[in-house]
C-alpha cells in the first residue's frame, strides 16, 4: 500500500506587498471629512461671487511654456519649484504653479482681454516641487480677479471686498485688511536704489545678500531675526510712490471708507509680490494669521504673454480656512432623517422609499448593510436624526412604517404610502 503522504501546507508569505501604485512624496489625499470643508467653503465662495458677479473659470492645469528661467525668476518664481512632464513629441510641458498666472494666461489666449473688464473666479488646484526633500505638494486655491479695462481703484476695492465678505460670511471675526502699494515701473526703480543704499553697508544674513543682487524687494521675506530688525527700520515704499501711485492708493482706501471695511495702511512689504503693482493686500485674523492676499499685477501679462493687462486678483489662504472651519464642521449626514429597517423584506421595501423621499426633496440616511436594530438605532442618534423611521418585518408585510420622534421616543405607526408626507408635517412644526 503506497503510504499517504501528508499534505505540504503552503506558505503564506506575512509581508506585505509594496503598493505598486502610491502617492507623491507629499501630496496629499483630500478625505472626505476635508472635502466636506473643501466643498462648503467653495459654495461660500460661488455664491458670493454669484452675487458680485464673478464667472468661473477653468483653466488648463497643463501647460506648454516657453518662459525663459530668468523671467521666471523676475516673477519671484524658482524654476526648480515647477514640475515638467515631457509629452511624447519632447515638449516640456508644465503643471499649474501659480493660478494667478494661470488665470492671466487664459484671459489673454482665450481673447477674453478684447471684451473688456472681467470678472473671474476660480477653483482649483495647483502643483509644486517642495525642493529640500524631493516632496510635492499639490493646494487647492479659490482667487477672485478683475481683468483688463482701466488700472481703477476702483477695481481693487471691489477685489479686496469680496474676498473680505465672503470671510465675514464663513464667520471668521477680527478682520483687518492690510494694504500697501509696491508702486509701477516709474517709481520702483527710485525705492530700489534706496533700499541698496540702506542694506549697503549692514550684515544681513548670507541668504539676503543674495538677494540684494537678485531681487532686494524679498528681503522682507527674511525669517532671520536680525534681518527681521534691520527691515523694520529700512526705507518705506510709501515715501518713494510716483503720483499716479500714491493717488491709486488714496481712491482705493476712500472706496474701502466707503464700503466701511477695517483697514490699515502697512510700511513694509506684504509677503510674495514679485510680478505685483501698485495695491498689494491681505486679510488678517487676529489669532488665525492671513486668510486672503492679493494686489494689482498690471506687468503681468507682459512677461507672460506680452499683452499689458491691467489687472487686480485676490486669493483665500485655503488651508487655513480648512483648519478653522474643521473646528465648527458637521459630521456628513447630520440632522437626517434615519431608515431602519428589521428582515429581508423591509430591506427590499426601504429602497423604492429612499427614492420617494429624494423625489420629495426630503435627506434620508441609511445603512442597509447593517443587519443590527441596535447598531442602527445608535446611528441614527449620533447622526441627531430629528425622525427615525423603522420598518419592521411585520410593518413591512401590513404595508406601515413606524415614525419615531428620537427627541420624546414616542412611536406612531403610518402606512407607508402616507410616511413622506407625515414626516415633511413634522420637520415643519419643528
Ligand atoms: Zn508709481
Ligand atoms: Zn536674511
Amino acid at each position: 500500500m503506497t503510504p499517504i503522504k501528508p499534505a505540504i501546507k503552503k506558505k503564506i508569505s506575512v509581508t506585505p506587498k509594496k503598493n505598486k501604485l502610491s502617492s507623491a512624496k507629499g501630496a496629499k489625499d483630500i478625505l472626505p471629512d476635508e472635502c466636506r470643508v473643501l466643498d462648503s467653503l467653495h459654495s461660500a465662495a460661488a455664491n458670493i461671487a454669484g452675487f458680485y458677479n464673478f464667472s468661473r473659470i477653468e483653466p488648463a492645469p497643463l501647460e506648454s511654456s516657453e518662459i525663459e528661467d530668468a523671467d521666471w525668476e523676475t516673477l519671484g518664481i524658482d524654476p526648480k519649484r515647477i514640475l515638467t512632464i515631457k509629452g511624447s513629441n519632447g515638449d516640456l510641458l508644465s503643471l499649474r504653479f501659480d493660478p494667478a498666472i494661470s488665470l492671466l494666461r487664459s484671459f489673454t489666449e482665450n481673447g477674453l482681454h478684447k471684451t473688456g473688464p472681467q470678472r473671474l473666479y476660480y477653483f482649483t488646484p495647483s502643483f509644486k516641487d517642495v525642493g529640500e526633500e524631493a516632496a510635492y505638494k499639490t493646494e487647492y486655491h479659490i482667487g477672485f480677479g478683475i481683468l483688463g479695462g482701466n488700472v481703477d481703484s476702483i477695481y481693487d476695492a471691489q477685489v479686496i471686498n469680496t474676498v473680505y465678505r465672503l470671510l465675514g460670511r464663513l464667520k471668521l471675526k477680527d478682520l483687518m485688511i492690510h494694504i500697501n502699494s509696491v508702486g509701477c515701473m516709474v517709481c520702483r526703480p527710485n525705492y530700489k536704489k534706496r533700499l541698496l543704499q540702506y542694506f549697503k553697508d549692514l550684515s544681513c544674513c548670507k541668504e539676503c545678500k543674495r538677494k540684494l543682487e537678485k531681487n532686494p524687494f524679498r528681503i522682507f521675506d527674511c525669517g532671520d531675526k536680525e534681518c527681521i530688525a534691520l527691515c523694520a527700520n529700512a526705507p518705506i515704499f510709501l515715501d518713494s510712490l510716483c503720483s499716479n501711485c500714491s493717488n491709486h492708493l488714496k481712491n482705493t482706501l476712500e472706496f474701502l471708507e466707503e464700503l466701511k471695511l477695517p483697514y490699515m495702511v502697512v510700511p513694509q512689504f506684504i509677503g510674495d509680490l514679485d510680478y505685483r503693482s501698485r495695491t498689494v493686500f491681505k486679510v488678517v485674523s487676529e489669532g488665525s494669521g492671513d486668510l486672503a492676499w492679493g494686489g494689482r499685477h498690471d506687468y503681468l501679462g507682459e512677461i507672460i504673454n506680452g499683452h499689458t493687462i491691467p489687472a487686480v486678483q485676490s486669493r483665500l489662504n485655503v488651508e487655513k480656512l480648512i483648519e478653522l472651519m474643521r473646528e465648527t464642521s458637521t459630521a456628513s449626514g447630520k440632522g437626517r432623517i434615519f431608515l431602519i429597517y428589521v428582515g429581508d423584506l423591509a430591506k427590499r421595501k426601504s429602497l423604492p422609499l429612499i427614492e420617494e423621499f429624494r423625489e420629495k426633496r426630503l435627506p434620508v440616511t441609511e445603512s442597509l448593510g447593517e443587519d443590527s436594530l441596535s447598531a442602527q438605532l445608535q446611528a441614527a442618534s449620533q447622526l441627531e436624526a430629528p425622525v427615525a423611521l423603522i420598518l419592521g418585518q411585520k410593518e413591512a408585510h401590513e404595508e406601515n412604517i413606524i415614525v419615531r420622534d428620537m427627541e420624546t421616543g414616542i412611536q406612531e405607526i403610518v402606512p407607508i404610502s402616507k410616511v413622506v408626507e407625515e414626516v415633511r408635517k413634522r420637520l415643519r412644526s419643528n
